[in-house]
C-alpha cells in the first residue's frame, strides 16, 4: 500500500526514531508499504518517520525498481565506518522541488539487520554512502537542509514553503 509521505513541517520528521525490537508481520508490512511508496514517488530511498513510523527501518533502491538487486533495507542500522569527504547534490522526498549541494563523507560501512533479523553489512560509496547517511539521519530526526549552513538553510526554506500549495483544514 502506498503511504503519504510526509512534508517538511510534520512533527514526525523530527522525531528520534525508536529501534526494531521484534520483526514481527507488522514489520513485514511496513518494510513492503515503504517500497511500494518509495517506488512509486519515485525516490531511490525512504526512512520509516517520513510515513509517519517512529522506527528505525530505511529502504533504499538507487535503480528506483529497475534492479531486485538494488533494493536494500537496514532495520536498526549503525555506523561502522566513515571517511573521506564528498560533496554532490540531495534532495528528499519530504522537501519536494528543493535540491541542494551537501557535503557527506564519501565510503561508509553500516550494520544493520534485515527483515528475518539477521545481520547485514553495506559498505558503499558514492550515491549509495549519500543515501544511506540521507536515510539514516532521519531516524535521528535530521533533515539535509540541517547540513546546509543557517543562511542558505534559510532562504532556501522561505523559498520552498512559499512554493508549497496552502493546506486546507
Ligand atoms: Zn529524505
Amino acid at each position: 500500500m502506498i503511504r503519504p509521505i510526509l512534508h517538511y513541517g510534520a512533527p514526525a520528521l523530527r522525531q528520534t526514531a525508536r529501534p526494531v525490537s521484534a520483526f514481527t508481520p507488522d514489520l513485514s508490512t511496513l518494510v513492503t508499504d515503504m517500497i511500494e511508496t518509495m517506488h512509486a514517488a519515485p525516490g531511490i530511498g525512504l526512512a520509516a518517520p517520513q510515513v509517519g513510523e517512529a522506527l528505525r527501518v530505511v529502504a533504499l533502491d538507487l535503480s528506483v525498481g529497475a534492479r531486485p538487486d538494488d533494493l536494500l533495507v537496514l532495520i536498526n542500522p549503525e555506523w561502522v565506518s566513515r571517511e573521506g569527504m564528498q560533496l554532490e547534490e540531495e534532495s528528499c522526498l519530504s522537501l519536494p522541488g528543493l535540491t541542494a549541494t551537501v557535503a557527506r563523507p564519501a565510503r561508509v560501512v553500516v550494520r544493520g539487520r534485515d527483515l528475518k533479523g539477521e545481520t547485514v553489512e553495506v559498505s558503499g560509496d558514492g550515491l549509495l554512502a549519500r543515501a544511506l547517511q540521507h536515510e539514516i539521519d532521519h531516524l535521528d530526526g535530521i533533515l539535509f537542509i540541517d547540513r546546509l549552513r543557517g543562511i542558505q538553510r534559510q532562504l532556501l526554506l522561505r523559498d520552498w514553503t512559499r512554493r508549497q500549495p496552502r493546506e486546507r483544514s
